[in-house]
C-alpha cells in the first residue's frame, strides 16, 4: 500500500555520507527516513586511521554509532532496498512494495570494489590486502607490497606507493600487452613486472605469499588491489542525470545537488574523493543546503 505522508528528505544508503546528513536533518527537526538495505563499504574497514580524533575505529564502529546518533535525533530509519526513485511533483521512492513521497532526496548508497577472484581474498581484505592509497597506503610503509590490477593506471600506482611506502614492489597485471615505455620505467624503477593471473594468497594469520595460476609463489606481506569499482546507482536509472565524460559518475554543484532539482548526491557517487571524511563533509552541506530550501520553498 503507497504511503501518502511526504516526508521532508528521504535518505539512501546508511553510510558516513547518508548517516552525516540524517544527524544535521534530524537536529533541525526536519521529517526524515533514511533507508538502508544493510552492508556496505565502509563495514569492511578495519582499522580507520584517518579519521579525526579517532586514533584507529572501525567502519562498523562509525556506522553503528552514526545509526545510534540518528535515531536519537528521532530520524526514522528503515532496513529496505531502493530499487527505483522517479519525480513527479515529489519524488517518489520505490522500495519492495512500498512508495515513499518526499520534497527532497540525498542518493548516499556507495560503490562496490571489483574484487579478484583470489581465494583467501576476504579474509585478508582490510588487514593486509588494500583497495585505496588514501585508506590504506600507509599500512604498507616499509613493507613486502605486490600490487595487482588490470590497467595501466595501475602502473603509475606502483610509482606513487613506491615514492611514498615501500621500496620493496612487485607488480602483477592482468594484462597480455605492456607498451615498451611503461616496461622500461618500471625497469628504471626497479620493480619487477609479472604477467600473471593469483588464484591464492597464502597465510594463516599473517600473508606469506601470492600464488599465480602457474603455480608461480611470490612472497609478500601486503597486497594492493587496483580494479577500481562500480556504482550503487542502479535505482537511478529513470532520472537521465548528468554524468561525466566517462558516463560513470554523477556530476554534482558545490552542495552536491545533481542536475535534477532537489536530488544531491553524495559520496564516492559523484567526481570527489572517496574517504569517510568526505562522505560525511558532504552529507553535512547537502543538509544544510536542504534545510535552508525547506524553509524558503
Ligand atoms: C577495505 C576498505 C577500507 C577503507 N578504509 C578507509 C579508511 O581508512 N579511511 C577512509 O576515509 N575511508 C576508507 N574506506 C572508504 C570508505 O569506506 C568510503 O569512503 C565510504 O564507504 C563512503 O561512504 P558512503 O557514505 O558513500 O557509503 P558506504 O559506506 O558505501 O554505504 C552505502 C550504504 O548504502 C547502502 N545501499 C546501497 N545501495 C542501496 C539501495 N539500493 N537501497 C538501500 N541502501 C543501499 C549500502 O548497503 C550501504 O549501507 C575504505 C573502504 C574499504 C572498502
Amino acid at each position: 500500500m503507497p504511503e501518502e505522508k511526504i516526508y521532508d528528505c528521504i535518505i539512501i544508503g546508511a553510510g558516513p555520507g547518508g548517516l552525516q546528513a540524517a544527524i544535521y536533518l534530524g537536529r533541525y527537526n526536519r521529517d526524515v527516513i533514511l533507508l538502508d538495505r544493510g552492508g556496505g563499504r565502509t563495514r569492511h574497514a578495519r582499522h580507520i586511521e584517518n579519521f579525526l580524533t579517532q586514533k584507529a575505529i572501525s567502519g562498523k564502529e562509525i556506522i553503528e554509532i552514526g545509526i545510534e546518533q540518528a535515531k536519537n535525533f528521532n530520524v526514522k530509519i528503515e532496513n529496505a532496498t531502493v530499487t527505483k526513485v522517479l519525480k513527479n511533483e515529489f519524488f517518489e521512492v520505490y522500495a519492495g512494495e512500498k512508495k515513499y513521497l518526499s520534497k527532497f532526496v540525498i542518493v548516499s548508497s556507495g560503490v562496490y570494489d571489483n574484487l579478484p577472484d583470489i581465494e583467501n581474498l576476504h579474509k585478508f581484505l582490510g588487514i593486509s590486502l588494500f583497495t585505496c592509497i588514501d585508506c590504506d597506503g600507509y599500512k604498507t610503509t616499509n613493507k613486502k607490497l605486490i600490487i595487482i590490477g588490470n590497467s595501466l593506471k595501475t602502473v603509475h600506482l606502483a610509482f606513487a606507493m613506491k615514492e611514498m611506502f615501500t621500496k620493496d614492489i612487485t607488480l602483477v597485471l592482468y594484462m597480455d600487452k605492456v607498451p615498451d615505455e611503461y616496461k622500461e620505467e618500471l625497469r628504471e624503477e626497479n620493480i619487477p613486472l609479472i604477467i600473471g593471473r593469483p588464484v591464492r594468497i597464502i597465510g594463516d594469520e599473517k600473508m606469506d605469499a601470492l600464488e599465480l595460476k602457474d603455480g608461480q609463489r611470490i612472497e609478500c606481506e601486503v597486497v594492493m588491489s587496483h580494479f577500481g569499482y562500480k556504482l550503487n546507482d542502479a535505482f537511478l536509472s529513470k532520472l537521465d542525470l548528468k554524468r561525466d565524460n566517462n558516463g560513470f559518475k554523477f556530476i554534482v554543484a558545490h552542495n552536491y545537488e545533481s542536475s535534477l532539482s532537489g536530488l544531491y548526491i553524495v559520496g564516492p557517487l559523484n567526481q570527489g574523493n572517496d574517504q569517510v571524511v568526505i562522505a560525511a563533509g558532504e552529507g553535512a552541506v547537502a543538509a544544510i543546503d536542504i534545510k535552508k530550501r525547506l524553509l524558503n520553498p
